[in-house]
């Protein structure tokens, strides 16, 4: 059996050996309500306040400004539902041509709610035009969302910048960080953004749990209407176990942002100058001066995706031809087509993700196959022949 090169680490991480370690004892031992009146469960309590002090000093937030959730998905919707529902009068609604399906599904929902929505355009790097951000605000505009590292290239966003803009029109401004978080530091100190949305699978925590930070002072209904956890802005007995995770794999994840910014970038990018100097018609989307350190995307011409994914399954690489959420269907990412990548590029775009978990060797490996399977599919690809042969004239967008 073929050892697994992890590169898809945007779609989710390997739960660290120490969050598995934290939550253990909380199935079986310790399952006492957190909200219950005796002892059993106010030990629970009292751990679940000290994981949401960890999650708070990953983001510079104060512990009440954490809000957990289910997942990135329902911070989301929380922050956009539960911030519309504040400001009923006001029709408008701001984010991006770029977002995850998260927020971007919400729009056609929105729109059939009878809202206006711009969602903002990016150049061929990925990055927005603030002009039209201050072009598009309006006394109509209830709030914006915009994420604040793209899942798909990596391009960061200068949400500082773009936060202010929207404060100075009063207006709420929420950004979908849940590929930044434990990638990059971020201060909600000094930073000034009224909510936050994370996710605990992106940095080493399991699957199923989130954060929304609401910014004290900032006006949200509940998304969850029930019970009074979460200081009532989240209905829902805890999942316990998944939060004191969440909390080790914060207090992990501010011990490595170091690492990540080093060694990772480090290994990034080498394992893209590698694949560049060695394969043809190899070009990396986005704008790689403000880019996390762990992403990269990365298109083979004339080939398709979805076939450079499965030979490198055939040896053991597991990566990404866009976001999770929408490979498996052919059509290209429209992150991709909102950069205007060609048509014959954005088909042979894959995403290759690390982590503090990859190594030297693992790129090696890497770059030893990589130019034979595009080899292989050039060989194979009309498109590449068409090129070759002069045939194929500029490439429409895709
Ligand atoms: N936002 C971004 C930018 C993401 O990359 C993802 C997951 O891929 C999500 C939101 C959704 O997070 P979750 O899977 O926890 O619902």
């Amino acid at each position: 059996m073929t050892k697994t090169v992890y590169l898809d680490n945007n779609a989710t991480t390997q739960v660290a050996p120490e969050v598995v370690e934290e939550m253990q004892p909380y199935f079986h031992e310790f399952y006492g309500n957190p909200s219950s009146m005796h002892t059993f469960g106010g030990q629970v309590n009292r751990k679940v306040e000290d994981a949401r002090a960890k999650v708070a000093a990953l983001i510079g937030a104060k512990p009440d400004e954490i809000i957990f959730t289910s997942c990135g998905t329902e911070s989301d919707n929380a922050a956009i539902m539960g911030t519309l529902d504040r400001y009923p009068e006001k029709r408008h609604f701001v984010t991006t041509r770029v977002e995850h399906p998260a927020v971007w599904n919400l729009c056609p929902y929105l729109r059939s709610k009878d809202y206006r929505i711009t969602e903002l355009s990016v150049n061929g790097k990925g990055q927005l035009d603030l002009e039209e951000l201050k072009s598009a605000l309006s006394d109509d505009t209830a709030m914006v969302s915009i994420m604040y590292a793209n899942n798909e290239t990596g391009v960061i966003f200068p949400i500082d910048e773009i936060a202010n803009i929207v404060k100075a029109h009063g207006i709420p401004f929420h950004t979908d960080a849940v590929q930044a978080v434990g990638k990059i530091p971020l201060d909600m100190s000094k930073q000034p953004i009224d909510m936050l949305s994370l996710s605990g699978h992106k940095l080493h925590a399991p699957k199923g749990i989130g954060v929304l930070y609401l910014r004290r002072g900032t006006k949200f209904s509940p998304l969850m209407k029930g019970g009074h956890q979460e200081k009532g802005r989240r209905g829902g007995t805890e999942n316990v176990p998944y939060i004191l995770g969440l909390g080790k794999a914060a207090e992990s994840a501010l011990s490595h942002l170091e690492e990540e910014n080093t060694r990772v970038c480090a290994l990034r990018d080498r394992m893209e100058k590698g694949l560049v100097e060695s394969i043809p018609n190899t070009i990396v989307n986005g704008d790689t001066a403000n880019r996390l350190p762990n992403t990269s995307s990365v298109c083979f011409e004339y080939v398709e995706g979805e076939s450079i994914l499965m030979m490198l399954d055939e040896i053991g690489v597991c990566a990404s031809s866009g976001s999770a959420c929408t490979s498996g269907s052919l059509e290209p990412s429209h992150v991709l087509r909102a950069m205007g990548v060609p048509f014959t590029a954005a088909h042979g775009s894959v995403r290759l993700s690390l982590s503090i978990h990859n190594t030297d060797e693992e790129i090696d490996h890497l770059l030893k196959h990589m130019p034979g399977i595009i080899e292989n599919l050039r060989n194979i690809s009309p498109f590449w022949k068409e090129y070759k042969e002069g045939r194929l004239s500029a490439s429409a967008p895709a």
